[in-house]
Formats: structure tokens, C-alpha cells, sequence
């Protein structure tokens, strides 16, 4: 009998150890996963297989259930899932890696310089492109002109556009080619600047920009394809495992697709579609994309323009401009046009508004189409100035709030000289945002800001700048916590996308994206939060950076 009862345990220790372990990729164990699920619970471990998640829990459990011949000990260092931003320009940032960098230029004469530099380096290109200027961050903090442009570059044409891209700055060179401003003087949703001799002063916002954009020649196929992975690389070593593109061309989305099947972009990406005819019409054709990589069933359009610019449509008059109350970009027909034939497409609408007009024209366009509960999760894109008599909607029918932190702690210098005191509180209020529907998808809107998602995380927690300005931070009633930022960049962002089933969080069954940290985000000081770093990128299980 004893003999027996021993046989039997040793059979059973055999069993368990050659054939009782599930196989797997790689185990990760001895981490401290925040795994973002819905308690927000925390596990020391997890197994990954065929770039799935099979396993999450315990060391103890996780040792004991799984083997595999890559088994790291990450010695308690932090582990997220891969981050999402939810609003961006993927495509566009790939394609400005190449241009003139002008973000933080504190003078024109700077910029200047730079672009000399610039063309030093890429003597060949037909045009001088550059982009990141800001004249709030100059001592003459007006617009500028084309003068010096001139001056620097006479034959070859300059545009150099504003850090929001609703603002661009061109030469006589790319002026010229034009012919426009001796005919149209009134563009329809932009604005071109005259000096008191009648004369285009070379600055543009937005319709007007493309009266000058349309002659930039064309980006080869090999210049996509560059810009593309190059934006890639960037953002992984930022975490970054999943981007939302907000408004490519059908030709980009094919491009993209084709380079996933190809292996050489991973990127997942979550794709809106730009609202012109031609696309509308292929998707009603060809219906929704949906691969592991690339998903696409929405449009995105544009409302109005740029606070910065004074280009959002408010629904009253800018407060350090009276008289000028912003504009929509388009007649409210437009949208509500667009609204009916997304619908019925069964695609998701997702509409860029800044000022409170533009978000009330919009949400109430919204609300004549989407029933109450529906679970169809149209966007509203910075839902940036928000009447309190409009906010309800977004909880009433389901519409999510798709805002970008460090937005926020780029205006917040002068946000109340455009819209005064009291109506700056109905500004950037995520707190007031999530507490519609209880969620908020976080992004950062690169390349108008970093793309680093911790610039994001620190703006949306502790509502300071670089330099931890203001003490408290900013209208801190509208502050995130840890945990609702990091759902924001996560599970939050996921769902604003239909893809919370599959990603957002470090839970069975889902993609094996995720970060190694090398400091706990959850708990490091707020003055270190923007520097902090990721040691390591997966996706789909395996080592992206
Ligand atoms: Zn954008």
C-alpha cells in the first residue's frame, strides 16, 4: 500500500515536470506589472506566447506553470502595458523628421539661423520646410512676417508653419507661386494677413495654408516609406506601441498596410481616414480595415482651427480681440451631412473642436444622429473649451473626450488672455471631461507636441511645464491621478478605439505589448516624471527597443 501510494507520487512529480509546464515564448517574472486590468491590480509576473499574453500572476504561479528558454528576472523593475496615444500624426511627424525643427525658437532671428543651418545640410530640397514656431514664446510676441525670410532665401520658397500647423509663415519665393493674392483676398475658414499697403505679409492660417501647401512637390514612395519607419523607431524608444493617425489619405493607409505585411512596420495603428469625397467613397465600397496592425473605421474632421491663432470658434468674442469670435472651418450643413453618411456607414465621426461654439455646433450635431446609450463612441478630438451647458452631452450620448495633456501646459501662459478668467475654467478640464462617462483618452497630438507620452503624464497629473510652473500646478481641480493618466494612455485609449479586447491592458489573451520602466511612474517624484525613461519595448512579444 505505501509502496503504491509513493509510485503514484512519483509519477505524478514526472508528469508534472516534463509534460505539466505549458510552453511558452517568454516569461517575465520578479517585475512589478501594473497590469491596468479592472481592479488596477498589480502581479509579479507573466508568460507570452505566439505574441499573446497567456499568463499573468505570481511568480509562484507563473514559475510553476510555464517554461520557456527566455525567462528574465527584471529584479522588481516596473512594467506597463505598451502605451497608446490617442491623437497624433504619425505619418506627418515621420515626414517633418526630415524639415526644420523650430520648437522652443525664442526669436525670429533664431529661426533664421536654423534654417540657414537647415539648407546647409539639404542644399538639393526645391523648398525650405520647417515647422514648431510659437510667437507667444518671443519678446515680440506678434505674428511674423515674410521680411527676413526674404532677406535669408530670395529665390528659394520658405513655409515654415506655426507649432499648432493652423498658423504658416511663407516667402515672396513661395508666395509666387502662387499668383492668389493679387486676385482672392477672402479664403473660406482661413485667413490670409495684409499689411496696410495691401500686400500678403506671408503669414496664413488654416484654409489659406494649402493655397501654398498644393505646390510643395510631391514625397516619393521611398520618402513615405522612411518617413514611416523612422517615426516607428522614435516611438518606440518614448513605449509607445500603439498610435492613433488622426486624418490620412486612402494612398498612406495602403502604404501602411502593405509595410505591415511585409513585417517592417509594427506599429499598431489606429487610422481616421480624412473626410474627403474619394475616401468616403472607397470605404463605403470597401467597408472597415481591420488586421492586428492597422485598424480603420472612422473619419476625421476638422471643426475649427487654434486658440493660439485665434482660430477656434467661440461662442463668445475672444477676450483679447473684441469683435473676433474664431470660425468654424466649415457651414454647420457640412458637418451635419458628414454626421448622417458616417452613421450610416457604421463609422466612427471624430471632429477636432477647440473653441466652446465649435464643440456645441458639433456635440449637438452629434446628438440629432447617436442615440442615447449607444455604444457607437464618436470622438470629440481636444474638446479643449467646453460650455458647462454642452459638457453633459459627452456622458448623455457616450461621446468620448480625446484631449492631449501637455496642450494644456503649452497654452496655460496665456489661455486666460484669449478667454478671461472665468471662462479658462471651462478650458482643459479633463477632470470635468472624465467625469462624464468615466473615462478620457489621453494623447499628445505630436508632432504639435513631443512625442515623449511622460511629457503627457506629468501634464495630466501634475498640470506643470518642464519646469514644474505653476506651484501646484494649473487649474489643479482639473488634475488626473496616476492611475486615471495611466488608464488614459492605456486601456481608456483602447476603448475609444474598440480595441479593449485586445489590447491596453497585461491581462490573458491579449497582445504582449509592454514596457520596462526604469523608475516607477506610479510612485516617483513629480519633478522627475517628464524624465523618465523606458529601458525596453515589446510588441507582439518581442523586443522592439
Ligand atoms: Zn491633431
Amino acid at each position: 500500500m505505501m509502496k503504491k501510494t509513493l509510485m503514484i507520487a512519483i509519477l505524478a512529480l514526472a508528469l508534472w515536470s516534463c509534460g505539466g509546464k505549458i510552453e511558452a515564448d517568454l516569461i517575465i517574472h520578479n517585475a512589478t506589472v501594473y497590469t491596468v486590468d479592472d481592479a488596477f491590480s498589480t502581479a509579479t509576473a507573466f508568460a507570452v506566447k505566439d505574441g499573446k499574453f497567456i499568463g499573468v500572476g505570481s511568480d509562484e504561479e507563473i514559475l510553476a506553470g510555464f517554461e520557456s528558454k527566455e525567462t528574465i528576472n527584471l529584479e522588481g523593475a516596473p512594467v506597463y502595458p505598451g502605451l497608446i496615444d490617442g491623437h497624433a500624426h504619425f505619418y506627418r511627424y515621420g515626414l517633418g523628421l526630415k524639415n526644420a525643427d523650430l520648437v522652443g525658437t525664442k526669436s525670429f532671428e533664431e529661426i533664421v539661423e536654423i534654417l540657414k543651418a537647415h539648407r546647409a545640410k539639404y542644399p538639393d530640397e526645391e523648398w525650405i520646410l520647417g515647422g514648431g514656431w510659437d510667437q507667444n514664446d518671443w519678446e515680440i510676441k506678434e505674428f511674423p512676417t515674410k521680411d527676413k525670410l526674404d532677406e535669408a532665401f530670395p529665390n528659394t520658397p520658405v513655409l515654415i508653419s506655426r507649432v499648432d500647423g493652423h498658423a504658416a509663415l511663407a516667402n515672396s519665393a513661395a508666395l509666387g507661386e502662387s499668383e492668389i493674392f493679387s486676385k482672392a483676398k477672402e479664403v473660406n475658414g482661413g485667413k490670409i494677413y495684409f499689411d496696410k499697403n495691401g500686400n500678403a505679409t506671408g503669414l496664413l492660417v488654416d484654409n489659406a495654408i494649402d493655397l501654398i501647401a498644393k505646390f510643395i512637390p510631391a514625397q516619393t514612395k521611398a520618402d513615405q516609406v522612411e518617413a514611416l519607419l523612422m517615426a516607428q523607431q522614435n516611438c518606440f524608444e518614448v513605449g509607445l506601441t500603439s498610435v492613433v493617425d488622426a486624418g490620412l489619405e486612402v494612398e498612406t493607409i495602403e502604404l501602411i498596410d502593405s509595410l505591415n505585411k511585409t513585417g517592417d512596420l509594427k506599429m499598431r495603428l489606429y487610422v481616421m481616414a480624412a473626410p474627403t469625397e474619394e475616401n468616403i467613397d472607397y470605404f463605403k465600397k470597401k467597408g472597415k480595415i481591420k488586421t492586428d496592425h492597422l485598424n480603420v473605421r472612422s473619419f476625421k474632421v476638422y471643426g475649427d482651427g487654434a486658440l493660439g491663432s485665434r482660430g477656434a470658434s467661440l461662442l463668445t468674442d475672444y477676450s483679447d480681440d473684441p469683435g473676433n469670435d474664431g470660425f468654424l472651418l466649415q457651414e454647420a450643413a457640412y458637418y451635419d451631412q458628414l454626421a448622417k453618411t458616417f452613421y450610416d456607414m457604421g463609422f466612427q465621426m471624430n471632429t477636432h473642436c477647440i473653441g466652446d461654439n465649435s464643440n456645441h455646433v458639433v456635440l449637438d450635431i452629434y446628438s440629432k444622429y447617436l442615440p442615447e446609450d449607444n455604444d457607437l463612441r464618436w470622438k470629440i478630438e481636444h474638446a479643449q473649451v467646453v460650455s458647462r451647458d454642452d459638457i453633459d452631452k459627452f456622458g448623455k450620448y457616450n461621446v468620448v473626450p480625446s484631449v492631449q495633456p501637455t496642450h494644456a501646459t503649452s497654452d496655460m501662459y496665456w489661455a486666460a488672455d484669449r478667454l478671461g478668467e472665468e471662462r479658462v475654467k471651462t478650458a482643459y478640464a479633463f477632470k470635468d471631461l472624465l467625469d462624464q462617462n468615466g473615462y478620457i483618452a489621453l494623447g499628445s497630438d505630436f508632432p504639435v507636441e513631443d512625442i515623449n507620452p511622460m511629457y503627457g503624464f506629468h501634464a495630466a497629473t501634475a498640470r506643470q511645464d518642464a519646469k514644474n510652473w505653476p506651484e501646484g500646478g494649473w487649474q489643479p481641480e482639473n488634475k488626473l491621478s496616476r492611475e486615471e493618466a495611466l488608464k488614459g494612455m492605456t486601456i481608456w485609449a483602447a476603448y475609444s478605439n474598440f480595441e479593449e479586447k485586445e489590447k491596453g491592458s497585461i491581462e490573458k489573451g491579449k497582445f504582449a505589448d509592454f514596457i520596462i520602466a526604469e523608475k516607477d511612474m506610479m510612485k516617483a517624484p513629480e519633478s522627475e516624471l517628464r524624465n523618465l525613461k523606458v529601458k525596453a519595448t515589446y510588441l507582439d512579444g518581442k523586443k522592439v527597443y
